[in-house]
């Protein structure tokens, strides 16, 4: 089968995600080509016509160790021999265990328990549930509002839609949502010129202060994307804000949620986003009430999900059956044994050398490989923590001007970052006209040259005047 027959067969029975199926419309003169994959490996997607393109999105920012990585496959294969599924209520098995525990001694200090789910709107939905459940069962059932930033995406399921604030997807279903309390995010792209990305984000913490101040006896937690705010816009903020939020929620008696279905597992350069806070003494890093984890925790393999919580919430749901006290979300792949064995397994390649290292280094590569973009005429900022590196594209740096969206000025680069170079094409799905790097952390410092060198190219053939 060629290209062109995937092609054909898809359009006729596949409705695909974050996608105006229009778009496809019309072969290879489309808006978006659909790119048929036969197979892949490493940091490498490759079509039916052995057309090789770079994956630097880690195929929506899940294959942290690039595709098919050997150990991630032998374990499956091996877990595929043993115990496929089963019902993860009432029964329990060696993979969930075991995972549970390697989470919970990787985790911030305090977060003792996991609760399974297959995706990451899951687990975020878990975690909204569980704190106004918990409030509820201690007494308070009043608190039933949550807090989030502007900006944030925490998944497209209606409660996850709810507390997200990225317009793109959420305003059509918008009557439908809880009505949560949006802050301003601390969001360092609307800093003024001169100002340090700390102070900024210090001062932007007044808002959430005031929020807390008026509204903590009806909310049930604050919930944010620490530092990179992806789907957003790849916006970035000071490490600063977790600390100050986790000390205004201490405060207040609010939960701190942490969605770190996209920055977890080293994205960032520390195992989690959160671990970055600065604390005035002993080391960095808050404990969150609850940390929402998918994406990373299989590199990409299959669907996982885990929500992690302290022990003192948990002990307020543990009570006797009569008292009705019991969390009973339940997704029929909860736990599933293959997807736990494939967390295992990325955990044990963690353990095989400093990746953190790698990511810092990679990162600092990646930095220079896109220097001329820090001067670009149309660029109005490059930003970066650890291995994401974000592009934004503007018709008037300087007033941060945008170009019109109908321009569509991210998608002709990410079209031509895909097809014009003769021997490989480099995956980029831009946000709008946001262009980031957010690849595998197998990718070479060679492979990041050629990435960031054609992502260049595909900037200037994008900002060019009509
Ligand atoms: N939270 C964040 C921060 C995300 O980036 C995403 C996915 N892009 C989600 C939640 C939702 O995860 P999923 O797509 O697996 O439902």
């Amino acid at each position: 089968m060629t290209n062109i027959e995937w092609t054909a067969r898809s359009l006729a029975h596949v409705w695909h995600p974050c996608t105006q199926m229009q778009d496809h419309a019309g072969g290879d003169a489309a808006n978006i080509p659909l790119i048929p994959i036969a197979k892949a490996e490493g940091v490498w997607l490759e079509d039916y016509e052995g057309r090789r393109y770079l994956d630097g999105v880690s195929s929506w920012w899940t294959n942290i160790f690039g595709h098919r990585h050997p150990h991630i496959v032998a374990s499956l294969k091996d877990q595929l021999d043993t115990l496929d599924h089963v019902i993860f209520a009432g029964f329990t098995h060696q993979p969930a265990v075991e995972l549970a525990e390697r989470l919970v001694k990787l985790a911030p200090p305090g977060l003792d328990r996991c609760f399974f789910a297959d995706n990451g709107s899951a687990a975020v939905e878990v975690a909204l549930k569980m704190s106004f459940h918990y409030w509820r069962n201690v007494g308070k059932p009043q608190k039933t509002r949550y807090i989030a930033l502007t900006g944030g995406y925490h998944g497209e399921t209606l409660g996850a839609l709810a507390v997200g604030h990225t317009g793109l997807y959420r305003d059509t279903y918008a009557s439908l949502l809880l009505q949560p309390i949006h802050v301003p995010s601390p969001d360092c792209y609307e800093r003024p010129a001169g100002e340090s990305w700390e102070d900024y984000t210090r001062r932007r913490f007044a808002d959430m202060e005031a929020v807390l101040a008026q509204h903590a006896h009806e909310a049930c937690a604050v919930i944010l994307e620490p530092l990179v705010q992806c789907a957003g816009g790849m916006r970035m903020y000071h490490p600063i804000y977790l600390s100050m939020l986790r000390e205004a929620c201490d405060r207040h008696g609010v939960h701190l949620i942490a969605d770190e279905i996209a920055v977890g597992f080293g994205r960032t350069g520390k195992m989690f986003a959160c671990n970055w806070a600065p604390q005035k003494t002993g080391p960095n890093g808050i404990t969150p009430d609850f940390m929402c984890l998918s994406k990373g925790i299989t590199s990409g393999t299959l669907p996982l999900a885990v929500t992690l919580t302290r022990d003192a919430i948990y002990q307020a749901f543990y009570d006797e059956y009569r008292a009705g006290k019991a969390f009973l979300h339940s997704h029929s792949y909860t736990g599933n044994p293959l997807a736990c064995r494939a967390a295992l397994a990325t955990l044990d390649v963690f353990e095989k050398q400093d990746w953190m290292a790698r990511v810092r280094l990679l990162g600092q590569f990646l930095w220079s490989a896109t220097a001329s973009l820090r001067s670009h005429r149309y660029v109005a900022e490059v930003r970066q923590q650890g291995l994401i590196l974000a592009v934004e594209l503007a018709r008037r740096p300087q007033t941060r001007e945008a170009f019109p969206a109908a321009e569509r000025r991210g998608l002709r680069a990410y079209r031509h970052a895909l097809a014009t170079h003769k021997d490989f094409g480099v995956l980029l799905r831009p946000l709008g006209d946001i262009l980031y790097f957010m690849p595998p952390y197998v990718i070479e410092p060679r492979e990041v040259e050629a990435m960031a060198r054609i992502a260049c190219e595909a900037i200037d053939y994008a900002t060019q005047d009509d």
